[in-house]
């Protein structure tokens, strides 16, 4: 299996380990499969009697053909093992009528993030291995809060690799600072700089540009690389759970193979929802993907009219992880349906004028595959303490947002088969919030709100956010944005 860019019209053919170091293709674009992959009923029929960890190095050698069965089995085994997803990797639950959650959270950060961020880590070391790569990765990541502590979990103590993340200082709750100030691991490394997440990303930007850092990183042996989302070792690992679960629903007797069933993800940089029509190209019997937004609606707009357009107020909601107005993991959708000449065009009208217009051609053949919905603030909390109180069935905010738009879907549609609600995050990563919708009660203190949604739920707190007053502080420092380099080269320089 190779890899193009989505902005290659020539195709320049690489392999995956080669995709997975380099991240970002040269000309700007993102690494696609040059070609997908089939599964048939059969092969369903013999991945619904497999482990999750089996399942996905099945899955996973479909596309990463220059890693080994072995290999992968032996990555995915220690990945989703049952120490980091206590129950299981990716839970299907039955909530009401025909809908059912995919639980992505039951992971060491309580987020979806770590379905991709604990494997990835030991594909791209495995890589570096692959490729003749001697230098050590690293990593370098500025966060508002999760994907920080979701990156450090799954680069810890991985071979060849290091990982350095710098948050904003006021800018994230006490529980997301506890988290990361007090992570464990013998490769990581945490400050907190003073100014905002923009100032973070700046400067992390900024060091990933400068050719003397890169020069004199390179000298000590190392090399920078990030853990974004639109690299493709964090995309893969994403087709696999919506496998597993139409495997799942064949094995509670919910459907039969060949069944369809819808499916509904909680979007933002639209990586989970790629990941699912990905899954759909392979043959996975899905009718349609329902792209749910918060109130930064801008994919719902885009896939009602065929206009991207992100000149458009930013909003700050309460489930954070989606406010987005750039999804950049849409060009590859673009890719598979425009081609590549088309995408670079759009992208570099995105770029120009922060937007683009698809032609209707284009239009149509994502309609047949995809349907937009969008839920405002009122609605989320609606749909929390809606689902609490009448099924008993606690969600995180970001999750609500998909229940609320997979409820208008289907209001709108009637179209009753199946439905697979993406559960991307544990009710007590967003306490406070899901707390106050149920009760109409703030909680002051996120630690507080933790406690008090356990007592009022009689639900236990997931297993990583437990216990975060009693753990070891390990990283205190702050430091200035303008000495963000100096802190990477103090980091490198200590044995
Ligand atoms: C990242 C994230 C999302 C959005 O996923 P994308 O792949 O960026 O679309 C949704 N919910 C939660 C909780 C997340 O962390």
């Amino acid at each position: 299996m190779n890899y193009i860019s989505t902005r290659d019209k020539a195709k320049e053919k690489y392999t995956a380990a080669f995709v997975i170091k380099k991240g970002l293709a040269e000309d700007g674009g993102l690494f696609v499969p040059e070609k997908i992959p089939s599964v048939s009923a059969d092969d369903i029929k013999n991945l619904c009697k497999d482990t999750y960890p089996v399942r996905a190095a099945k899955i996973l050698s479909e596309y990463l053909t220059d890693y080994t069965y072995g290999e992968l089995l032996d990555e995915c085994s220690k990945a989703y093992a049952e120490n980091s997803f206590p129950g299981g990797a990716a839970p299907v639950k039955h909530i009401c009528d025909n809908m059912f959650s995919l639980e992505l959270w039951h992971g060491p950060t309580a987020a979806f993030k770590d379905m991709a961020l604990q494997v990835m880590p030991r594909l791209l070391s495995r890589a570096l291995v692959k490729t003749g790569e001697d230098r050590t990765a690293l990593i370098l990541v500025a966060t508002s809060g999760d994907t920080g502590k979701a990156a450090l979990e799954g680069y810890k103590n991985i071979d060849k690799t290091k990982i350095m993340v710098f948050y904003p200082v006021d800018g994230v709750s006490r529980v997301q600072k506890l988290q990361m100030s007090t992570q464990t691991g013998d490769n990581v490394n945490v400050c907190a700089i003073k100014g905002n997440f923009d100032d973070a990303q700046t400067g992390v930007k900024k060091i990933f540009s400068d050719s003397e850092a890169v020069k004199a990183l390179n000298d000590k042996g190392y090399f920078f690389s990030s853990a974004n989302s639109i690299n493709w070792g964090r995309l893969v690992p994403q087709i696999v759970y919506y496998i597993s679960a139409y495997c799942d629903l064949v094995n509670s007797g919910s459907i039969k193979i060949g069944d369809e069933i819808n499916v509904c993800v909680p979007t933002g940089n639209f990586g989970n929802i790629f990941a699912a029509y990905l899954a759909k190209l392979m043959g996975l019997p899905i009718k349609k993907l329902i792209c749910a937004s918060n109130k930064n609606n801008v994919l719902t707009d885009f896939l009602k009219t065929g206009v991207y357009d992100r000149n458009r107020d930013f909003y700050c909601t309460m489930s954070p992880s989606m406010d987005i107005l750039i999804s950049s993991n849409l060009e590859r959708l673009l890719y598979f349906c425009a081609g590549a000449e088309k995408t670079a065009r759009y992208m570099d009208s995105l770029k120009r004028n922060g937007k683009y217009e698809i032609d209707s051609g284009i239009k149509s053949l994502i309609d047949e595959n995809f349907a937009g919905y969008f839920a405002d603030e009122t609605e989320t909390a609606q749909t929390i303490r809606d689902y609490y109180v009448n099924h008993n069935y606690l969600i995180d905010t970001h999750t609500a947002v998909a229940v609320s738009c997979a409820e208008q879907y289907l209001k709108d549609t009637q179209d009753n088969i199946p439905m697979l609600v993406v559960s991307t995050a544990s009710p007590y990563k967003f306490a406070a919030d899901v707390y106050c919708s149920i009760t109409s009660e703030r909680p002051d203190d996120e630690l507080e709100a933790l406690k008090m949604l356990s007592k009022y739920t009689s639900s236990e707190i997931s297993y990583p956010l437990r216990g975060l007053e009693e753990r070891k502080v390990r990283f205190t420092h702050t430091a200035k944005p303008e000495d963000m380099l100096s802190e990477v080269y103090d980091y490198i320089s200590k044995p």
